[in-house]
């Protein structure tokens, strides 16, 4: 049997994390390196490894995720002022946790979406 990700882990509660919110379809919790004054992930309680690997009978945690954000943008404040939502995806989009997850970032302007090219 594959193991767990990390994030199953935490949603299960087997490892602390700072949640800020959790029902039957998405857990959303504070990244634990935080790349901007609010920091906090979204994921589908399912272990879903990659936007790749979504299939139909994902689209209600999908939707919730968006929903989640908004809720808890607008709790942390930063609803106004605005956020980004990220979503990194194999080994070229960065993705580090074979989890599928959305990144809420906001607190600060965030500047250009992509760095330049070196
Ligand atoms: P990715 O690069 O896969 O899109 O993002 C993974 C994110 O998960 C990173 O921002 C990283 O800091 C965060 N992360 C990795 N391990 C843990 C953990 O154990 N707890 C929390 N709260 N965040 C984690």
């Amino acid at each position: 049997m594959p193991s767990e990700s990390i994030f199953s882990k935490i949603i299960k509660g087997e490892i602390p994390a700072d949640i800020v919110y959790q029902d039957e379809l998405v857990t959303a919790f504070k990244d634990i390196n935080p790349q901007a004054p609010l920091h906090i992930l979204i994921v589908p309680n399912k272990e879903i490894p990659s936007v790749n690997d979504i299939t139909p009978e994902d689209e209600p945690a999908l939707g919730r995720l968006f929903s989640v954000a908004a809720k808890v943008a607008r709790e942390q404040g930063i609803a106004e002022s605005g956020y980004r939502l990220l979503i990194n995806t194999g080994r070229d989009g960065g993705q580090e946790v074979p989890h599928l997850h959305m990144h809420i970032f906001g607190g600060r302007p965030l500047g250009p979406m992509l760095l330049r090219r070196q």
